[in-house]
């Protein structure tokens, strides 16, 4: 599934693809006709994410998306023509100007008004990408929690955005024994988990891959921070992993290869449905 970063990333193109301009919205696989054309025509105003929720402004409505696991909405330049016919089941297409962008299988998509989203955000937890939030209200929920910080960190009502990936690799960079209950932690390593995601999540965001091994993350810092980033986010669609970066993991889906601070061998185990990576040889902070 899409952790938080791919969404702020798909907001902000979004946004430097139609912002300020009437779209042209059609449901091709016609399962969202109707709403779709109460958005034809319209200027799109704002595009954002909260967690992994995405809210675009199109003339009076908020058109609400989550993608679940297997939704998509690349956005593509039109190159001076007309986009080509819509392959397989297209919910939403819109056209710009400029771009146009596809909407496949997403778990939510539907129309909604302030109020309905005031309820889905409250629902959430403060999300590290957005600007002005922050663990306050996140350790409220997790010092008087009886569940584990992995389960806590997969939680959306506690963090919004984190996935499973984000979740193994920032307890194993900071050392935290991910099976610790939530009344145990204490709040230092609770505000470096939130800290760790402030730093790692807009490196994802910029280059669409995930990027948490300490020498990836320093030039990605580096890359952001000079503006060289820039280049190369505006060129990513959104289609397709960004590839900047060789794909490379401290604990993600290397069970049995040695941890890369200590060689003891990786492990998994499933924890609230989901596959935890961890060291248990290292991983002792809470
Ligand atoms: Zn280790």
């Amino acid at each position: 599934m899409p952790e938080g970063h791919t969404i702020h990333a798909l907001a902000d193109r979004l946004e430097r693809a139609f912002r300020g301009s009437a779209v042209e919205a059609t449901s091709p696989q016609g399962r969202f006709a109707a709403d779709a054309e109460r958005l034809d025509g319209r200027v799109l105003d704002r595009a954002q994410a909260w967690g992994k929720h995405l809210f675009v402004d199109i003339g009076d409505a908020i058109l609400h998306v989550h993608l679940g696991l297997i939704g998509m909405f690349p956005v593509k330049h039109r190159g001076g023509g007309e986009p080509p016919a819509p392959v397989g089941a297209v919910r939403l297409r819109l056209v710009g100007p400029e771009h146009w962008a596809d909407l496949r299988g997403p778990m939510i998509c539907t129309l909604v008004d302030e109020k309905r989203q005031r309820e889905i955000v409250a629902t959430l937890g403060p999300d590290p990408l957005r600007r002005g939030h922050g663990p306050g209200p996140t350790w409220e929920r997790v010092h008087r929690s009886r569940r584990t910080v992995a389960e806590l960190l997969m939680d959306q009502s506690v963090v919004a955005g984190v996935g499973n990936v984000y979740r193994c690799e920032v307890l194993h960079r900071l050392a935290v024994d991910p099976l610790t209950r939530g009344l145990d932690v204490s709040e230092q390593v609770w505000r470096e988990v939130w800290d760790d995601l402030v730093l790692l999540m807009p490196l994802g965001r910029a280059f669409s891959q995930i990027i948490t091994v300490p020498d990836q993350v320093q030039d990605a810092v580096r890359a952001r921070r000079s503006g060289r980033a820039r280049a190369i986010t505006s060129r990513l669609t959104g289609e397709r992993l960004g590839d900047t970066f060789e794909r490379r993991f401290l604990v993600y889906k290397r069970t049995g290869e040695p941890c890369p601070r200590c060689a003891h061998p990786v492990q998994e185990r499933d924890i609230a449905g989901r596959r935890l990576y961890w060291c248990p040889a290292c991983q002792e902070r809470h």
